[in-house]
């Protein structure tokens, strides 16, 4: 059967391991294994937010309030901005599918690092437009500079901090930047891990409010996936001025948030106290991989968020060392689909930690 011909060069997105393969395919007790490949929040939910939960839950029968209009009111308040700033996403990933189909066809091109979110250019390429990437793995901004000037791209993407690399550009680099761009293209700020950023590094932080208004042709990307601790439920927005909003709200379906979802995200937005906690633990955490990586001398990429990617030499390679620690119950990303010697592993909790330090060792005296 034919389909449309821009799907033959589109990728199928491959997500972390879920532990139930692990449990199929290895015959590991579900309790044993240790699931860093997502970028999860490891400490789990807030029990604030899983109480609301069960009580929402008598609620399941009736739709959902499509408005949204409580979730936009406390996202409102937190980022200084309107209600009608802002559109909420089944997951951040929504709103890139909105912007990318509102703003692009088969002529159009689209500027991205390149070793960024794969989803940059799936969603691209469903619309047949052309990908420039460039050639540093991670975040140049002259490079992006001198492809926007030759190629006059229909959107650009800057990933900050950058997944799976976990870099991350210095706001004032990003403004100087911003200020060449045309009002006609569309810059998508990815902020998935912003507030990992900002709690490590000032220079990190975006203030939003500033952002938009400053540059009306930028929308803003949160979730509730990571720091929040929310993946399952598949809360994200965009921030941007009206006339944006408006436009991606054209291309969503009803009802796009659950009933349980929207109350889980407006109840973890008032809990920010644990969110500041986890954040904490994560680069306490992360100094330890830090250490291990340096201690076997192998190079890692300074992070601005709760994963670290860490390079191998010659000596492995890294599809062999996750696979040896997938059998073993423990679930890292293996980066060799973006062509790096590489893996990517979440920083889970303490306890896990230090049972990755000890598989690994084991994994590379193996592999050795
Ligand atoms: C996780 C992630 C997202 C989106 O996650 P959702 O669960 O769809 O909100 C977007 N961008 C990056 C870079 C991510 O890592």
């Amino acid at each position: 059967m034919k389909f449309n011909k821009v799907l033959d060069d589109v990728k199928i997105y491959e997500a972390g391991k879920p532990i139930e393969l692990v449990v199929r395919e290895y015959g590991v007790d579900p309790k044993d294994i240790i699931k860093l490949a997502s970028n999860e929040n490891p400490y789990g939910t807030s029990p604030k937010v899983i109480k609301r939960i069960q009580e929402i839950s008598q609620n399941m029968y009736m739709y959902p309030d499509d408005s949204m209009f409580q979730l936009k009111e406390s996202l409102a308040n937190k980022y200084n901005v309107e209600s009608s700033n802002i559109i909420i996403g089944s997951g951040s990933d929504q709103i890139l599918e909105f912007a990318i189909h509102a703003k692009c066809n088969k002529n159009s091109k689209i500027l991205m690092a390149k070793t960024t979110f794969a989803m940059y250019e799936i969603y691209g390429k469903q619309t047949g437009a052309t990908i420039i990437k460039t050639e540093d793995a991670q975040h140049n901004l002259e490079q992006f500079s001198k492809l926007y000037k030759e190629h006059n791209p229909e959107m650009v993407f800057l990933c900050l901090p950058n997944n799976p690399l976990g870099e991350c550009l210095d706001t004032k680099d990003v403004y100087e930047f911003l200020k060449e761009i045309d009002s006609e293209t569309l810059v998508i700020i990815d902020g998935a891990y912003s507030e990992y950023a900002k709690y490590k590094d000032e220079n990190k932080k975006i203030i939003v409010d500033d952002l938009i208004s400053k540059f009306p042709n930028v929308l803003y990307l949160g979730t509730f996936s990571k720091a929040y601790a929310l993946g399952g439920m598949r809360v994200g927005y965009g921030i941007g001025k009206k006339d944006i909003i408006q436009n991606l709200y054209k291309l969503r379906p009803p009802f796009n948030i659950t009933t349980l979802s929207l109350a889980a995200a407006i109840e973890a937005l008032n809990d920010e106290e644990f969110v500041k906690e986890c954040i904490a633990k994560n680069f306490e955490e992360m100094k330890r991989y830090e250490d291990y990586a340096e201690q076997k001398g192998f190079e890692y990429i300074p992070s601005y968020t709760n994963f670290i990617t860490i390079k191998f030499d010659d000596k492995y390679i890294s599809s062999e060392v996750a696979q040896n620690l997938l059998q073993r119950g423990i679930i890292v990303r293996d980066l060799t689909s973006y062509s790096m010697n590489a893996i990517r592993i979440t920083i889970g909790k303490k306890e896990q930690n230090t049972k990755v330090f000890k598989q690994l060792d084991e994994v590379l005296d193996i592999l050795k």
